[in-house]
């Protein structure tokens, strides 16, 4: 990261925004503040237990002094972690700084104890063991920006330098300890600055896969998103498909075929072709109303399509006329669904919201030769309707020869 300022390269830290770095300290402090609750227990039983071993030892007159002052150093130490495993339950809610005055103040507190139990050491003999396991311990476990923990290391060196000096040692013995001391604190400094470096290293990476996941989620969503506008689209575009195709096939008033369809189905069909009008189908729309006639059309259609077969086909081809394809019918077969066809219509009457209405129907029919255009039959079987008419209305004629 080339654009990190010196003071973070140096101590091998990223770049972190403002809400990032707050983020982190949070993050990093409410962790130690974990760790040193779960050790507090731990920590109060080992000191509790140097006790016990130092009441239980009979010290001679050369070690007397030593063992007094250590179990006097861990009976005070097991009432700080006792102190410290509460603090870090009652402050793990509480700001970034009480955090770290809780970390700083356990962090100081082994590492003056570490210091003076290393000191005390000296009266039996040159080990620094005690400070350096209080530094190892302090720089792994709790984790605290670099001033505030130097400053912890510094008060545990001092408290080593300054607890030897009521020991009566020799000058070389003397310069090793307080050399050794040094290294020691500065090695417990420099893991606890390693650790600290890994744990934001660890926190960047955290951050930018959450941040990933995130922008691949909001790209999930905004394809299923489309995707779903799509089908939509699709759906709605087929159902208008269908209704326009309904229109070109079907009369939306009876329901019947269109002239249209009656075409396409007629196209390669050979058989009888019966057009129907209505009689004086204007009359019944001036005597009671244009819905009447409208609901006589309606009922007129279903009549027709009740005395056909399930091949046959009605179409409306005109206001009040009919056209009726018998797919396969003879001559014989043509005249008498034609002939059943207007008894459909004038045995009884038609029965609307408004009015009870009598109606009949003039036919005339023809035959669809295989290949014969449909228009052509459709004329001479016009000409037979023309003839019904004329002779009377209310009966069926054949075409013409
Ligand atoms: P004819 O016996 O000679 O066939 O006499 P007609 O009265 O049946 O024949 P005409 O052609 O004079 O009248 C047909 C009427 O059908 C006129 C028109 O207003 C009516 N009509 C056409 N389409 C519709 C419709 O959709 N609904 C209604 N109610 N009337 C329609
Ligand atoms: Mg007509
Ligand atoms: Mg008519």
């Amino acid at each position: 990261m080339p654009d990190r300022p010196r003071h973070l390269r140096l101590l091998g830290l990223p770049k972190l925004d403002e809400a990032a770095s707050a983020r982190f300290a949070s993050d990093s402090a409410l962790a130690s503040l974990k760790r040193l609750h779960r050790l507090a227990p731990v920590l109060v039983a080992l000191h509790l237990a140097h006790v016990a071993v130092f009441e239980l030892y009979t010290p001679t007159a050369a070690t007397a002094l030593w063992a007094h002052e250590l179990t006097m150093l861990h009976g005070a130490m097991a009432a700080v972690a006792v102190a410290l495993g509460f603090a870090s339950s009652r402050w793990q809610s509480g700001s970034v700084a009480a955090m770290r005055r809780v970390l700083f103040a356990a962090s100081a507190s082994y590492l003056l104890f570490g210091g003076a139990v290393a000191a005390v050491d000296q009266r039996i003999g040159a080990t620094t063991v005690a400070f350096l396991v209080a530094s190892l311990a302090v720089g792994m476990v709790l984790q605290l920006p670099a001033l505030t923990s130097a400053l912890a290391f510094a008060l545990g060196l001092a408290a080593a330098v300054v607890g030897v000096g009521s020991v009566p040692l020799d000058r070389a013995v003397w310069t090793s300890f307080c050399v050794n001391s040094m290294t020691v604190a500065l090695v417990g400094w420099a893991l606890g600055r390693v650790q600290f470096a890994a744990a934001m290293h660890q926190f960047v990476l955290a951050e930018t896969i959450a941040d990933q996941q995130r922008q691949l989620h909001e790209a999930l969503a905004y394809q299923q998103a489309h995707a779903e506008r799509l089908a939509n689209e699709v759906t709605a575009r087929r159902a208008t498909e269908d209704q326009l195709q309904d229109l070109l096939t079907r009369d939306h008033l009876t329901d019947a075929a269109s002239r249209r369809h009656l075409f396409d189905c007629a196209q390669g069909v050979s058989g009888g072709l019966v057009m129907i009008d209505l009689d004086h189908f204007k009359a019944i729309n001036d005597e009671h109303g244009h819905d009447v006639g409208d609901a006589v059309l309606r009922e007129t259609v279903t009549r027709l399509q009740g005395a056909l077969r399930p091949g046959d086909l009605v179409a409306r081809v005109g206001g009040e006329e009919f056209a009726v394809l018998l797919p396969g019918a003879s001559a014989e077969h043509a005249q008498m669904v034609a002939e059943r066809l207007r008894l459909s219509i004038a045995t009884r009457p038609m029965s609307t919201a408004a009015a009870e209405v009598t109606v009949t129907m003039s036919a005339g029919w023809s035959l669809l030769a295989p290949g014969e255009p449909l228009d052509d039959a459709l004329q001479r079987a016009d000409a037979g309707l023309y003839a019904a008419k004329r002779a009377g209305r209310n009966q069926v004629c054949r075409a013409p020869a």
